[in-house]
């Protein structure tokens, strides 16, 4: 089987390609990223030394490039997709929004409309708890609870869920739809939670807690999602949509203690800033469909896949440094103003 998998580059595809090529010897990856601010090649530099041109190749490009996907589907003989590529950051969506639309929404269409034209059996597209909106203290977001993102971020991702929807009712296209809570683990870009809370703290700098911290989300570590990614593209019902996620439901201030605690630093360096606009309270997943249907479990318990995570931040220090380009830094400090 050869997949296509889009937005391998990133964090949670990077560690889904490391994932299939190491259990599936009988599968390989076409990897096809633009290389945004937050795709980094060097991810899986060892994986091209190890399976180059055999199991594992790179093609760089848009997927909202209706031309280069084709060519891409004509010259690989693509057995499935797998949908990562996105814009993924909520900040960087409330700053401005135009990205999200071409690559969430048009990206994944374009990508429908190929596959669809090329008779792919299959398509994984990767989704997010966040398009379910927000939750009060109690309850759980099943895969029936109706769509209500609040950020263009969310509503970029519920744009996209929709798309293969109709490409699925309309056209039969074979598709199914994971949504996931919050990942962490080795690969993360430095924008997002756990790391930019990791590196503050390593620095000793103030660590800003969104509003009173109090928001709720529920972690799950990334190779309990790329398991479950896998079972949903072999097992997943057509037109299916599952939930995955970790049981771990914590506060962003409980996050950022433990962060502090396996750091070493004091919780002085935290500072409460303004919060997000429109920021979701609470996000927790009943993943008891995927448990049935798919067989899916968590393996990973948050305290200890966090203090892994942290020391894998710790031995690759180098990685952390150079993923710090020059447009990230300018747009975090201008966002975070430090
Ligand atoms: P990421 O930002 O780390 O990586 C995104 C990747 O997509 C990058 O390599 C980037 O270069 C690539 N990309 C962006 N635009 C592209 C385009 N137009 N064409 C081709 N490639 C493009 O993202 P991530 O955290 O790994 O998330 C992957 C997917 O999982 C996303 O669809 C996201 O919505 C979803 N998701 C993420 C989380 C999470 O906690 N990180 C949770 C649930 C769902």
């Amino acid at each position: 089987m050869r997949l296509l998998v889009t937005g391998g580059c990133g964090f949670i595809g990077t560690n889904f390609i490391r994932h299939v090529l190491a259990v599936r010897p009988e599968v390989s990856v076409v990897n096809f990223d633009k290389l945004t601010y937050a795709g980094n090649p060097a991810n899986l530099t060892d994986i091209e030394g190890e399976h180059g041109g055999n199991r594992y190749s790179f093609e760089h490009g848009d997927i909202a490039d209706a031309g280069r996907v084709r060519d891409i589907l004509e010259r690989h003989a693509i057995d499935a997709i797998v949908n990562f590529a996105a814009e993924t950051h909520v900040d960087r969506s409330i700053n401005d929004s135009t990205p999200f639309i071409t690559t969430n929404v048009l990206g994944t269409q374009v990508l429908l409309q190929a596959a669809l034209d090329r008779g792919i059996p299959r398509f994984v597209h990767i989704s997010t708890d966040e398009v379910y909106g927000t939750l009060g203290p109690e309850g759980l977001f099943r895969e029936d609870t109706p769509l209500a993102p609040n950020s263009p971020y969310s509503a970029s991702k519920a744009g996209a869920d929709l798309m293969v929807r109709a490409f699925h009712e309309t056209y039969g296209l074979d598709t199914v739809t994971t949504r996931c809570s919050n990942n962490y683990g080795p690969y993360q870009f430095p924008e997002k939670l756990i790391p930019l809370m990791y590196r503050k703290a390593t620095a000793g700098e103030p660590l800003p807690v969104y509003g009173d911290g109090g928001n709720v989300r529920d972690w799950i570590h990334v190779e309990d999602h790329c398991r479950g990614v896998l079972l949903a593209l072999e097992k997943g019902r057509p037109g299916g949509v599952y939930n995955f996620g970790g049981a771990s439901e914590r506060t962003n201030l409980d996050v950022v203690r433990l962060i502090l605690k396996l750091t070493g630093r004091s919780e002085e360096l935290i500072r409460f800033v303004k919060d997000r606009p429109g920021h979701d309270r609470r996000y927790a997943m009943d993943f008891t469909l995927a448990a049935r249907e798919l067989g899916y479990a968590p393996e990973h318990s948050f305290e200890n896949g966090l203090a892994a995570t942290v020391d894998w931040y710790r031995a690759n220090d180098a990685w952390l440094a150079s993923v710090e380009s020059g447009a990230y830094r300018e747009f975090m400090d201008r966002w975070y103003g430090d």
